[in-house]
């Protein structure tokens, strides 16, 4: 038992908040020593010296920043599995393996193992809400499987349901798909639901059909567009031209796309998901948030799958910068011109990494530090760390200073489950239990020889330039050939 268990109202402290509300700007305000109180699962008061009840438990903020949970809109949740196996693969690599070769050895029950874990590490993270994009969900055991795992961590998810065993107007068309909708999507509002698959641009349009069963339930499309050698612009034409192109789809990566599907995206009120880190090193295209900011396309953020990278949305914030700068420098600088002004700034990354997500899901309860919003917040504070002070650009500092580490304290739904550093009611030892099993499975399914290979992809001969200089060590007369 602690302090948090029964409910009581919570109020943090003299914490400089992000309330990211969308008042000035786009990120933009920053509300130096000021409350935030909880009552049940609502943010009830923003300010300073804000009057509490007399049970709420206090938490002291100062020298923290206090802001919304963020919210990853595309994780692959049950690959966490297999945490940094892949850390040297690219695309084509992946896809080999999940799709084509060992994805289909996963069991229900590692299905599972992966989703604890990748919902323990978001709530570890400040990640209050994720997006499971679960496309390995080959039976109706494996979905079950999925949904027990994220109803057992207490944060918010989306189940967005997937199958990449079968063509998606198979799957959406089985009965025991339905069956599972109207069993486990019941409008928990700890557990959403969407509908999760590619579009690979066939004129016969075979997706038709999972589009009407999406439109049928009620659910949300999120697919992997504009990924380079497997989606792209004749998928979004397709889209386009038989109306499946609404509001609520979510567009993940938009990496190689021409004008016309982001013309198209824009003017149908989608969103994209922006994986910069996944773009970044499996090659689905450059991280687009440059071209998409000059199409007014509404941006969330996504780590994709822990099978390379942490689950952690600072990195996330962190790469996003990094890559639309660099992206924004070579362009100048092969007109022969100086960037002299960066037009992305880290307020904006923010505001992507929280209320972004909360408006691509359709959630404008969430996302904001507001009265009357779901209490999802993170505080994060570190008085150990050398890195926590002088705090003089909130946004910065969240952006490019701050890690997992970092984050103190975390509330989901008004309920506070991470707490001085250390999360509260979660079993991390069974966790870990059941992943050493499927990690154990998985391994002796593969035998040693393939477990080894996949983990370490052969590396393309890199040739040598020719060096027409010479070193001479002034030490010495004896010339180096370097
Ligand atoms: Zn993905």
């Amino acid at each position: 038992m602690n302090d948090f268990e029964a409910g009581r109202p919570v109020v943090l402290r003299g914490g400089t908040v992000l309330p990211m509300d969308g008042r000035q700007g786009e990120g933009g305000r920053v509300l130096p020593r000021t409350d935030v109180l909880v009552i049940g699962d609502r943010i009830a008061a923003v300010g300073p010296g804000l009057a509490a009840p007399p049970d709420a438990v206090e938490i002291d903020a100062s020298g923290g920043i206090v802001m919304p949970g963020m919210i990853d809109t595309h994780r692959h949740m049950w690959q966490t599995a297999l945490r940094g196996y892949g850390a040297d693969w690219t695309l084509t690599q992946y896809f080999v393996w999940f799709y084509l070769e060992h994805g289909k050895l996963f069991r229900p029950e590692d299905v599972h193992a992966g989703n604890t874990l990748a919902a323990i590490e978001a709530l570890d993270a400040g990640v209050t809400t994720v997006v499971d994009w679960s496309h390995g969900l080959q039976t109706v055991d494996h979905a079950d499987a999925a949904a027990d795992a994220l109803q057992s961590v207490p944060g918010r998810y989306v189940l967005a349901y997937g199958n990449l065993q079968q063509s998606p107007a198979e799957w959406t068309a089985a009965p025991e798909f339905r069956d599972f909708v109207r069993r486990r999507v019941t409008g928990d509002d700890l557990l959403g639901f969407q509908i999760a698959f590619d579009v690979l641009g066939d004129p016969a349009f075979p997706e038709k059909p999972a589009f009407e069963a999406a439109r049928e339930l009620g659910a949300a499309v999120t697919t992997h567009a504009g990924v380079w050698g497997a989606t792209g612009d004749d998928g979004i034409k397709l889209m386009y031209e038989h109306g499946f192109m609404t509001s609520g789809t979510i567009y993940v990566h938009a990496a190689s796309l021409s004008a016309d599907s982001y013309h198209r995206i824009a003017a149908t009120g989608g969103s994209i998901s922006v994986s910069t880190e996944s773009e970044q090193s499996a090659g689905q295209g450059y991280p687009p948030t440059w071209a998409i900011r000059a199409h007014g396309i509404p941006v969330s953020l996504s780590m994709d799958t822990s099978v390379w990278w942490s689950g952690d949305l600072f990195s996330a914030m962190r790469a996003t910068l990094g890559a639309d700068r660099s992206r924004e420098h070579l362009e100048a600088h092969a007109k022969g011109e100086t960037v002299t002004h960066c037009g992305l700034r880290a307020d904006q990354v923010v505001e992507w990494a929280t209320r972004g997500g909360a408006r691509a899901l359709g959630r404008d309860d969430l996302g904001s530090l507001e009265p009357g919003k779901k209490a999802d917040l993170v505080l994060i504070k570190n008085d150990l760390s050398p890195v926590s002070f002088p705090l003089l650009n909130p946004f910065g500092h969240v952006a490019f200073q701050a890690q997992r580490g970092d984050v103190h304290t975390v509330l989901v739904n008004g309920r506070v489950v991470k707490h001085e550093h250390r999360l509260l009611g979660i079993d991390l030892a069974a966790a870990r239990h059941e992943v050493e099993g499927t990690v154990e499975y998985l391994r002796s399914e593969m035998g040693e020889e393939a477990w080894e290979q996949g983990m370490n992809p052969d590396i393309p001969a890199t040739k040598l330039l020719d060096n027409p200089y010479t070193y001479t060590d002034y030490r010495s007369d004896s010339t180096h050939r370097l």
